[in-house]
């Protein structure tokens, strides 16, 4: 390819085809490079779509994307060997025309929002990876170069989508590898059942959806959580944790994952299903803190790429479409104001993103990911274990005093914890959350 692009964006997942839409629909030039064999097919989600943001895209989405079931249910359970304790909020508002939440399978709805992409005008290209960023000799960012017989392919700024384990970014020391105690490592099943069977299971009519978030003794003490969604005709399930806690405790994603399946509270969701997709992709969970430079001479970072992930709320693909969006906004304006895309003026993506609930979000929850780590064990194992026995306790009816129990429901509390340890905690998770 000899000519030369107003954009190239690198990757088309939720980021990258956010920003080359945005561009492409405002008439520039954008070339998007993606290495897989259609957007879509490398992508692994949950997947909860939050609609609020794609609408800011698509206004019209809801008459032709491949969406599952909009979600009018969501539960959190806190696990332990045996038993979960459930918060479960359903809503009839929920069953609302435009609904906020929807279950999607990436492979394909990226293929879908692909396609508008590229009805936008920009020109899309699938399997072509691309292997390094070009270059000039004062280090600006001029294009990049792929895997391709065509050589570099030059633009005004390249915008680097290309997802968690970006490793073009890192190549060209625009940022650091993320560090194993910034990224979790999820793997996730889909299992495929007829759709009265699980409408029924779920409680669920027509394209009703629900999505479960499970913590506790699931992760055996490691930073994680675990998911099952409500898709049509398939249960999207899985599981992560922080690739630190992987290599501390030795234990694999697979092992965890089948622990996860076989729980009292899971396995008859999932009973008679067909496993027909297993996938594991990498989350960055890092936090405010992990994000690197967010821009500079001839590029920006958007996405995952960018470590924008809020796990405390489980949302990423969101935070990937508006940044990528508000990065596109931010050349735009500079390519209309017809002025460089240098590092200082580039700076305005990021003065943009600062006002947006992107990086809001993230500093409101900056000090949680090192609590969560630094206290796995606390959080994950001994506070699910010990609400789940108090729970117990509680509903038993075995003559035992009503004081009593409580007396020894506080006690296990103390004796797991002691009255310091359990202040502390509760203190730090305040602080973290406020
Ligand atoms: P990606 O979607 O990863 O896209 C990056 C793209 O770049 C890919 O298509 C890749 O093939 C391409 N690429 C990479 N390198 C190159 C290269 N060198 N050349 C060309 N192309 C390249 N978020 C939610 O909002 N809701 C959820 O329910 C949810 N659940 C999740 C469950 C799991 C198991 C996981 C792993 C993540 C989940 N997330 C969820 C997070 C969400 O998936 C991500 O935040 C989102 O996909 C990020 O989008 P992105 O475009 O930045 O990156």
């Amino acid at each position: 390819i000899e000519e030369r692009f107003d954009a190239i964006v690198v990757g088309a997942g939720m980021a990258g085809n956010a920003a080359a839409l945005t561009m492409a629909r405002k008439g520039m030039k954008v070339l998007q490079l993606e290495r897989g064999e259609y957007a879509g097919s490398k992508n692994v989600q949950g997947a909860i779509l939050y609609a609020d943001m794609l609408e800011k895209l698509i206004p019209e989405f809801r008459e032709d994307a491949p969406l599952e079931r909009h979600l009018v249910e969501q539960r959190f359970w806190i696990m332990d060997d045996r038993s979960h304790v459930g918060l479960h909020y359903r809503s009839e508002d929920f069953n609302e025309e435009r609904a906020n939440r929807y279950t999607i399978i990436r492979a394909q709805f990226d293929r879908w929002f692909s396609s508008k992409v590229r009805e936008a005008g920009a020109t899309v290209l699938c399997e072509t990876t691309v292997t390094d960023l070009a270059q000039d000799a004062y280090g600006r960012v001029i294009g990049v170069r792929t895997d391709r017989q065509d050589g570099e392919i030059h633009a005004d700024v390249v915008v680097l989508a290309e997802g968690v384990n970006g490793l073009l970014g890192t190549r060209a020391r625009l940022r650091e590898r993320p560090k194993p105690n910034k990224v979790a490592l999820a793997v996730k099943e889909m299992h495929f059942l007829p759709r009265e069977t699980i409408e029924a299971r779920f409680n669920l009519s027509g394209d009703e959806g629900v999505v479960i978030e499970a913590a506790g003794t699931i992760s055996g003490g490691m930073t994680g959580m675990g998911f099952i969604y409500a898709n049509k005709e398939c249960i999207s399930l899985g599981i992560g944790c922080l690739v630190a806690d992987f290599q501390r405790t030795g234990r694999t994603p697979y092992e965890l994952l089948d622990h996860f399946k076989r729980h009292p509270s899971v396995a008859p969701l999932i009973e008679g299903s067909e496993v027909k997709e297993y996938s594991a992709h990498l989350i960055p969970e890092g936090g405010y803190k992990a994000i690197p430079q967010l821009y500079g001479d001839g590029w920006v970072v958007v996405g995952d790429a960018a470590q924008l992930n809020n796990a405390i709320h489980r949302e990423g693909s969101n935070l990937a479409m508006t940044s990528g969006r508000i990065a596109a906004e931010a050349i735009f304006q500079m390519k209309s104001r017809r002025l460089g895309m240098t590092a200082e003026n580039l700076a305005l993506y990021k003065r943009m993103l600062d006002r947006s609930f992107v990086l809001k979000d993230m500093k409101k929850y900056k000090d949680m990911p090192r609590l969560m780590h630094t206290n796995s064990q606390n959080f994950f194992l001994t506070y699910p274990q010990l609400i789940s026995k108090a729970m117990q306790t509680y509903l038993r009816v075995d003559g035992t005093p009503k004081s009593e129990k409580q007396k020894s429901t506080l006690k296990s509390f103390v004796n797991a914890r002691s009255w310091i340890g359990l202040f502390g905690d509760a203190f730090r998770f305040a602080r973290a959350w406020r």
